[in-house]
């Protein structure tokens, strides 16, 4: 016993131990080495296949967003248009044609419609409208409008929107005007007029293909107080801007181009220059 004990000690301290204990060691090592890359490399292919995973769902998903784009485009061409099937109530006395207030000149694509006032407190459309007309044989001077809109709400159409008024300057070859009558200085329209134009103003804007804030002054031409009310009063027109934008959603219905031209028919044409005589709003 005690004699193997010493051998062993004797053979622990041999050249032969240590190189095999070392040998040992950096077997261990490599073990060690091994089982870490096996680790390390399991984890990095799990990343991996992870983030292929992502990729491909990510990948799908915009491939269905390409595929929904088709349909982007056929809900383009089925472009939906706001149509306001209730017609105001308008009474069409066509001025005479003459150089003074209706000179038969055919408008371009109306962009915008202006609103004015008359600047002659307590006068009737019905009056304004004469004036007009008067100017035929008076050539006092030129001036028209294509729809004047009264006291009562009433609105009468002077001028086919398919050919110029004399009412907004340089804009008047693709603008529609709405002359609107007062009851004093303030130029401020009583309740029945400003409902009448308000609900004008949203057919117009419907049958022109127009936005709301498509309506504009005649201040917002020329820089003159017309209509003075909403050139004193910002808020104001902005309010009526908005009670138009509000007609519009209240009253207006989708069509397709193709039902909007059935709807529109042959008063559609209106745009286009046909005989002065045809081109009653109706
Ligand atoms: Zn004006």
């Amino acid at each position: 016993m005690q004699r193997e004990n010493k051998d062993l000690a004797a053979y622990r301290e041999s050249e032969e131990y240590k190189r095999l204990k070392e040998l040992r060691r950096k077997r261990r090592r490599k073990q060690v080495m091994i089982a870490r890359t096996c680790v390390f490399g399991g984890a990095a292919l799990i990343i991996l296949v992870l983030v292929l995973l992502i990729n491909a769902l990510v990948s799908g998903l915009k491939g269905k967003e390409t595929i929904a784009k088709p349909d982007n485009d056929l809900l383009k061409k089925e472009e939906k248009y706001m149509v306001i099937e209730k017609k105001p109530n308008i009474d069409v006395q066509l001025l005479t044609p003459n150089d003074y207030s209706r000179p038969g000149i055919t408008t371009e694509t109306i962009e915008n419609i202006v609103v004015h006032y008359t600047a002659n407190p307590g006068t009737t459309a019905k009056q304004n409208r004469d004036f007009f007309e008067s100017l035929k044989d008076t050539h006092a001077t030129s001036v028209s409008s294509h729809f004047v809109v009264g006291l009562e709400g009433e609105i009468i159409q002077c001028i086919p929107t398919a050919e110029r008024a004399y009412a907004s300057n340089q804009r008047n070859f693709n603008t529609v005007s709405i002359e609107c009558c007062h009851m004093d200085e303030t130029g401020k329209f009583n309740d029945s007029t400003y409902n009448s134009v308000v609900e004008l103003c949203a057919w117009l804007c419907c049958k022109f293909n127009l936005q709301a804030e498509d309506v504009i002054r005649h201040y917002d031409v020329t820089g003159k107080a017309c209509p003075k009310y909403f050139v004193d009063n910002q808020g104001e027109w902005d309010k009526f801007i908005q009670d138009v934008a509000d007609y519009i959603s209240a009253n207006a219905v989708e069509m397709t181009k193709e039902e909007r031209d059935a709807y529109y028919g042959e008063s559609e044409t209106v745009t286009s220059a046909p005989e002065a005589t045809n081109l009653m709003e109706e």
